[in-house]
Order: structure tokens, then C-alpha cells, then sequence
């Protein structure tokens, strides 16, 4: 019998704690599972206030977009418009929904699944700080052979007069009233998400980002063109911009920004980025290293500098997507258990980790972009295609859609394809197969289309 109550604790219930404890479970580890929200937060950052809730008023939105094209397909839709309130009303029903899913695969598992906040107070030891029946603080300890950390992370705004009257992605689901003016800051995928959300939803959305354009990291012409139709379908988004101060009067948010301008807005949405949630976790207690941003610095096992503590996921400030969470924690699953029966251990590659920005249009990448691929192999050969998607030639809609194949020419090996258009992330799914089995243009040459899709001309461009 272990010296420890647990073989693995795991800290923080979102996308990369609960496969760990859930898988750990299933191959017979003894696993704890603490979640500071409770049964509220089961599912963490992606469920409650990240990709689902974020995607379903995605969906909300596109309806606009539908009401309007659907005239010119003879249909005659009438007078429509949002119920807020009952939007988001069914969201949190879903979510509620999810949380109680997630509840039940950890204790099918077999998980301990412990409610508050959990600190290292040693090498193997855990305080989980909980509340008693009566509502007095409490304090539990435990014991495990191994500790994983999977906190996530947290939404960063920045310092400046006004930032008490600013909110976050964590609090623009359940915004009360709907803001029929909203001022978006940032020029990353949250920002340009809700820009497009809100002003499909109806809102007057203007976006400030503080750069050249938007997107950073993405290839430059998908950056340029996806902001191009954004703006064509209504987000009021100013580059090289930035807000000086935001005063609360009668009449709403008055912002004031770095070109002397000012506009009264209903809600101030700061989409400025996300630090690693570290803090009060203990780390220093026990020696963890961090970097400069607090996250927890791990080796390609996911130990840190104490080896029987790992990490995964957003607090270690990589890559913030739920798949790649999901993927760490199955290798330290893999690492604590041995592989399932059968299967070699997993590794978990960064190269070709495709993702989508659900904008509208919406943006599907993976691979290297344009100046990535020069800068890697010196000579590329880029293919590209711009047109107006059929849909829209009765639709009345002027929306265009941009794909891109970037190809290594030496090698005719397919590094990078990029998408802006209806569905991209849907499309580029089924292509990141193609690109990671290293396909080259000539095979993509010799796949036969399926007709009539936009998808086709990712295997027609010549
Ligand atoms: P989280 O999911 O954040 O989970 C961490 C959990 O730990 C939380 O529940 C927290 O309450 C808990 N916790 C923290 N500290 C403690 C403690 N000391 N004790 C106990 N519990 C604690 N990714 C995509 O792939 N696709 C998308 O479309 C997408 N959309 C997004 C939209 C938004 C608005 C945001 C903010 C993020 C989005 N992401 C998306 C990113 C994705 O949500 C994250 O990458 C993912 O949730 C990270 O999982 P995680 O397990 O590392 O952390
Ligand atoms: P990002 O890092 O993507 O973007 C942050 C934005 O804020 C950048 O435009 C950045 O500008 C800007 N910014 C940073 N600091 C300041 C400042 N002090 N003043 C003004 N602007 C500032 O973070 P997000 O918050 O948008 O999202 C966090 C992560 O969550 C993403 O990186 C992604 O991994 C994940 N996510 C994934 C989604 C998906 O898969 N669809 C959707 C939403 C989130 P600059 O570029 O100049 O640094």
C-alpha cells in the first residue's frame, strides 16, 4: 500500500485536469481532483466561459447574417429580432448541462473529487482550503505520490485610469443590459471573436488594436483579408490605436483614446491577453520554477524542476488551446500509467497544430505562414484562391473567401494552408490529417474535389 492518499492529485477541473484524472482513474491510479468553482467550474475556462459558450453565441450571430441572405432565396423572413435574455438563459442551461456530464465521467472514473482551493504546502503535500457546513473557512490535507498542475489561466488588463469600469471575456456572456454599444480592445482571437459576435448580435462594436493589424502570429494576408471583411460586415476596428481613459457618466462608458478622440460606449470589453493562475498556488514553497509571466516552466514530460510535479495545459503559457491541453495531459497519463494496451507511449508534437478564429468569416490555419516558410526553407511556392463562395451569388452577400497553400518547392511538401471563409475550421480540420502525414502539392493535385464546396479548391489550385 502507497505511503500517499492519492497516486496522482490533479489541481484545476478544466480541459487538461479532468482527461488527466479521468484517464489516471481508468487505468486503476487512485486520483483526487480539486476545482475551486466546484461542480460550477467542471469543464473549466473552455466550458464555462471559453470555446462552448463562445461558439453557441457564434452560432447566435450567424442567424443575422441568415435572416438577411435569405430574401434573395425567395424566402420572406418578417420582422426578427434577438432575445438576449433568453439566449443567455439556454447557454447556461447547456453549460449547466456540461458541468453535470463532467461531474459524472469523474466519479464513473472512480476520481475523489474534492471542492476549493488547492496550494502545495510540500513536496507531496496538498491543502485544499473549503468552507465548513456553516460557512466558516476550513482546511483539508492530502497526500499524493504525484501532483499535476492544471490551473489555466486568467484574463490580463492593463493598467490605466478607467480599468475599474472595464470587464472580461469572463464576464461578457452574461452582460446585463445587451450592450448596444460596445468597445472591444485587443487584437487577438478573443477580441476579434466577440467583435464579430456582438456586431452580429446587433451591438455597434468598435475594436482598437494597438499594433499594425490584427492577429499577430497569423499569415499576413489572412490578417489582412479577414480584418478587410470584418469591417465589411460592420466592426468599426481601428489600427495603431488605443484608449487613454475610460470615465462612467449617465450616458454610458465615456472613452477617451491615444488620438484625442472619444466615444461613449455601453460596455468595454478588454481582450488583452491571459496570464498563467498561479498565484497563492505554493509554488515557491516547494521550489517550482516559473517564468516571467508566472507560468510553470516544464520539460517535454511535462515535469518541472521537481519531477513528481507536473503541468499542463494554459498555466504553462504555451500553446491556450483545449486540444493541445488535452494532449499534454494524455501523455502524462501515458508517463504515470504506461500506455493502454497495445499502443506506444504518446508524444505530444507542437508542429502542425491546426486552429480556427471564429470570426465572421471565420479563419482555418495550419502549418507554417508565408514569411515562416521563406525564413525555414528559403524557397516556397504559395498558391491562392479568392472568390465569392456560391452561396452568395443568390444571397445578395458580398462576403469573399481566401484560401492559401503554401508548399515548400524543394520538396513539394504542403507547409502551411490557410482559410478565411464559411466553416474554415470545419475544412481545415480534415486538411491538418494531409499536412501532417507531410503530403505534398502533388498529391493534393492527384485528390479529386468534392463538388460544389469551397473545400474543392484547396485540391484544384494550380
Ligand atoms: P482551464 O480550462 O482554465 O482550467 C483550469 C481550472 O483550474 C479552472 O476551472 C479553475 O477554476 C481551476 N483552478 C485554478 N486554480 C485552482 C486552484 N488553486 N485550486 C483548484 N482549482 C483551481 N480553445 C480552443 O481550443 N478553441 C476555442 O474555440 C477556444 N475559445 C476560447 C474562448 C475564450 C473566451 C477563452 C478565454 C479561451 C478559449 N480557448 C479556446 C482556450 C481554452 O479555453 C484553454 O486553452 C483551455 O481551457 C485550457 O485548459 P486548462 O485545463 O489548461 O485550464
Ligand atoms: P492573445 O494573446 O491572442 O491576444 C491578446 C491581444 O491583446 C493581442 O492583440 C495583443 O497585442 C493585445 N494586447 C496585449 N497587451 C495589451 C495592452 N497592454 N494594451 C493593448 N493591447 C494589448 O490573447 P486573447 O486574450 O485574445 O486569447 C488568449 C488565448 O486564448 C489565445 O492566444 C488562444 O490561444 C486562446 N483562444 C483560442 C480561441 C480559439 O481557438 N478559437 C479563441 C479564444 C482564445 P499584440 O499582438 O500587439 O501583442
Amino acid at each position: 500500500m502507497s505511503a500517499y492518499d492519492f497516486d496522482l492529485f490533479v489541481i484545476g477541473g478544466g480541459s487538461g485536469g479532468v482527461r488527466a484524472a479521468r484517464m489516471a482513474a481508468q487505468r486503476g491510479q487512485r486520483v483526487a481532483l480539486a476545482e475551486v468553482l466546484g461542480t460550477d467550474g467542471l469543464g473549466g475556462t473552455c466550458v464555462n466561459v471559453g470555446c462552448i459558450p463562445k461558439k453557441l453565441y457564434s452560432y447566435a450571430a450567424h442567424y443575422h447574417e441568415a435572416f438577411a441572405e435569405a430574401a434573395g432565396y425567395g424566402w420572406h423572413v418578417g420582422e426578427t429580432h434577438l432575445d438576449w435574455a433568453t439566449l443567455k438563459a439556454n447557454r447556461a442551461q447547456e453549460i449547466a448541462r456540461l458541468n453535470s456530464v463532467y461531474a459524472n465521467l469523474l466519479s464513473g472514473a472512480g476520481v475523489t473529487r474534492l471542492d476549493g482551493f488547492a496550494r502545495l504546502v510540500g513536496d507531496h503535500d496538498i491543502e485544499l482550503a473549503t468552507l465548513h457546513a456553516d460557512g466558516s473557512p476550513g482546511h483539508q490535507r492530502f497526500s499524493a505520490a504525484h501532483i499535476l498542475i492544471a490551473t489555466g489561466g486568467t484574463p490580463h488588463v492593463p493598467h490605466f485610469s478607467g480599468r475599474e469600469h472595464v470587464i472580461t471575456s469572463n464576464e461578457v456572456f452574461d452582460l446585463e443590459p445587451f450592450p448596444k454599444r460596445l468597445l472591444i480592445v485587443g487584437g487577438g482571437y478573443i477580441a476579434c471573436e466577440f467583435a464579430s459576435i456582438f456586431n452580429g448580435l446587433g451591438a455597434r462594436v468598435t475594436q482598437l488594436y494597438r499594433g499594425e493589424q490584427v492577429l499577430r502570429g497569423f499569415d499576413d494576408e489572412i490578417r489582412h483579408f479577414a480584418a478587410a471583411e470584418m469591417a465589411k460586415a460592420g466592426v468599426d476596428l481601428h489600427l495603431n490605436a488605443g484608449v487613454v481613459d475610460i470615465r462612467k457618466t449617465a450616458d454610458g462608458l465615456v472613452v477617451t483614446c491615444e488620438d484625442g478622440n472619444t466615444l461613449t460606449v455601453d460596455a468595454a470589453l478588454y481582450a488583452t491577453g491571459r496570464v498563467p493562475n498561479t498565484q497563492g498556488l505554493g509554488l515557491d514553497t516547494v521550489g517550482v520554477a516559473q517564468g516571467a509571466q508566472g507560468e510553470v516552466l516544464v520539460n517535454e514530460r511535462y515535469q518541472t524542476n521537481v519531477p513528481h510535479i507536473r503541468a499542463v495545459g494554459d498555466v504553462t503559457n504555451r500553446v491556450q488551446l483545449t486540444p493541445v491541453a488535452l494532449g499534454e495531459a494524455m501523455v502524462v497519463v501515458d508517463d504515470l500509467c504506461g500506455p493502454a494496451p497495445g499502443k506506444a507511449a504518446r508524444e505530444m508534437s507542437y508542429d502542425f497544430v491546426p486552429t480556427a478564429v471564429f470570426t465572421h468569416p471565420s479563419i482555418g490555419t495550419v502549418g507554417l505562414t508565408e514569411a515562416q516558410a521563406r525564413e525555414r526553407f528559403g524557397e516556397v511556392t504559395v498558391f491562392r484562391s479568392e472568390f465569392k463562395a456560391l452561396k452568395h451569388t443568390l444571397s445578395g452577400r458580398t462576403e469573399r473567401t481566401l484560401m492559401k497553400l503554401v508548399v515548400d518547392t524543394r520538396s513539394d511538401r504542403v507547409v502551411g494552408l490557410h482559410m478565411v471563409g464559411a466553416e474554415a475550421g470545419e475544412i481545415v480540420q480534415g486538411f491538418a490529417v494531409a499536412l501532417k502525414a507531410g503530403a505534398t502539392k502533388a498529391v493534393f493535385d492527384s485528390t479529386i474535389g468534392i463538388h460544389p464546396t469551397a473545400a474543392e479548391e484547396f485540391v484544384t489550385m494550380r
